[in-house]
């Protein structure tokens, strides 16, 4: 029998990418999301939706009611560093607080199987000369990722409590969008680099702001490790099924293992789309590390995963994407 999944945040870019994998692949999917950032028309229309605040338990109970669970993925959050130094109070709240709200509403009701979406960025500056391993020593540098990482010691204590099984995946830098223009990052004003060197190259954007180019890194700017959505979903598909099979918990990196500096993502921006950015290097941004690159060899040999698509396809997906879809590029 197939079994039923719970996406939290399935609204979202990344969760709505992975419901619809988790489909392709057989499973039921359950959306739970307020929608406060998420987009319904970005829920494939095969899925159950539950338009709730998981962060509320009376509100996230009422779903538990009515489905039977096997597994809870958890991608509801706070996602945006440079807001998160602004307002760390919304991330501790969201990010720890909400989370906590919803484990309790899960263990209640005996879900024992959890995926939770957390961030390279717990890394900090700890990957700056060699790429992280599961095993570097986590070390925040912004709110973000201290409530993403407050969030994977949360996760690890409640499963203790209810002898449940979980799976962590660390991102490192997401983009893309489906080939199809079917789904993409549904957001006006991106804070990425690739959406928003797209948006320069597409004419949507007057300028890219390079923050920062004193790095001390091949040529200034900050090194980072990029993934393709479809790629990530893929991995939350397999993870699933290493869960239901092993009844074990891990922790995976998710990244490709290659290191491009953001002046490469413009360089390259500019060959694909055959059209020159306008471009200016001003101050670094806070809470920026220097480089973040991915070790990816757990994830390789444990759940047989690895990327398909290349910077390439990442970028020109993306670019494909807002310029099919005027309504999120204003
Ligand atoms: N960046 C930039 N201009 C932008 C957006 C991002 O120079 O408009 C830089 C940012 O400072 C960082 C890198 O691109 O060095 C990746 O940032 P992004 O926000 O895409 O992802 P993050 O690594 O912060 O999750």
């Amino acid at each position: 029998m197939s079994k039923n999944i719970l996406v939290t945040g399935g609204a979202g870019y990344i969760g709505s990418h992975t419901v619809k994998k988790l489909l392709d692949d057989g499973f039921n999917v359950i959306v739970a999301d307020n929608l406060s950032t998420g987009n319904i028309s970005s829920v494939d229309k095969r899925a159950k939706f539950y338009k709730v605040d998981v962060t509320c338990e009376e509100e996230f109970s009422k779903v538990l009611d009515k489905e039977k669970i096997d597994a809870a993925l958890l991608c509801a959050g706070e996602i945006i560093v440079s807001e998160s130094i602004e307002n760390p109070y919304k991330y501790y709240k969201a990010n720890v607080g909400g989370l906590n709200a919803t484990l309790e509403v899960l263990g209640k009701y005996k879900v024992d199987k959890i995926m939770f979406s957390s961030t390279a960025s717990v890394y900090g500056n700890n990957c700056y000369d060699k790429p992280a391993t599961e095993e570097t020593l986590p070390d925040p540098i912004n709110p973000y990722a201290e409530t993403k990482l407050a969030g994977e010691k949360l996760i690890k204590w409640v499963a203790n409590k209810y002898n449940m099984d979980y799976v962590i995946f660390r991102y490192f830098n997401v983009a893309g969008a489906e080939p199809d223009n079917s789904n993409g990052l549904r957001v006006k004003n991106p804070t990425h680099i690739i959406p928003n060197a797209n948006k320069t190259a597409l004419g949507q954007n007057n300028i890219l702001y390079i923050f920062g180019n004193d790095y001390d890194t091949k040529d200034g700017t900050c090194i980072r490790d990029y993934i393709h959505v479809l790629d990530l979903a893929n991995a939350h598909s397999l993870g699933m099924k290493y869960m239901f099979e092993n009844n074990k918990s891990n922790i995976f990196n998710l990244g490709s293992g290659q290191g491009f500096s953001v002046k490469d993502i413009v360089d390259e921006v500019e060959k694909i789309t055959n059209k020159s950015l306008n471009y200016k290097f001003v101050e670094r941004r806070k809470g920026d590390p220097a480089s973040v690159l991915a070790n990816c060899d757990k994830v390789f040999s444990i759940l047989g995963w690895e990327p398909k698509y290349s910077l390439k396809d990442i970028i020109l997906s993306d670019y494909n994407w807002r310029k099919s879809n005027n309504e999120y590029n204003g």
